[in-house]
């Protein structure tokens, strides 16, 4: 299919995060078991519900466009993923790990938050409102976890895999 127009790229980018999406909920439960530290994990776990439900937006947003959300898949997404699985491999102790856990996690938002507000802005333009907010909904979700995440490692995650044992 040739990409002639703003509504086809934005139906494209819109695919391309529901198979990031689809691919995060595949992850984070394998990354969840991986956590030592029990706000961490609560804060994955919790991220997986809230994933579930940016899901079900775009599952909206597509049945309004009358398109299948299907037939792409997010490379970005999956080397970061794949990334995320290579540090769960290493031979690390369990506090450095948990830091390296939140630096994936926080790739992983940072992708998502660049996606969605480059689809907010197309849906605003393209006069979606409707979807529009359902995206800003879903990037205000990501910016909260990025921020949450943040505070986790500096307050204390990233303090205690500093402590050499
Ligand atoms: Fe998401
Ligand atoms: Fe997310």
């Amino acid at each position: 299919m040739e990409i002639d127009s703003l509504q086809k790229l934005y139906v494209e980018e819109l695919k391309d995060l529901y198979s990031a999406e689809k691919q995060i909920i595949q992850a984070l439960p394998r990354m969840a078991k991986k956590v030592a530290n029990p706000q961490l994990r609560q804060a994955f776990e919790e991220h997986l519900e809230v994933t579930k439900k940016q899901v079900e937006r775009l599952d909206q947003i597509f049945e309004r466009l009358e398109r299948s959300p299907r037939g792409k898949k997010c490379k970005g997404m999956e080397g970061l993923l794949e990334e995320g699985k290579e540090m769960m491999q290493e031979d690390m102790d369990p506090e450095v790990l948990d830091a390296a856990l939140i630096s994936a996690a926080q790739k992983v938002e940072h992708y998502e938050i660049a996606g969605y507000g480059t689809v907010r802005a197309y849906a605003q333009l393209l006069g979606e409102e409707v979807d529009a907010r359902l995206l800003q909904q879903t990037l205000d979700e990501e910016g909260e976890t990025d921020k949450k995440l943040t505070q986790l490692a500096e307050s204390s995650i990233n303090v205690e895999a500093a402590v050499e044992v």
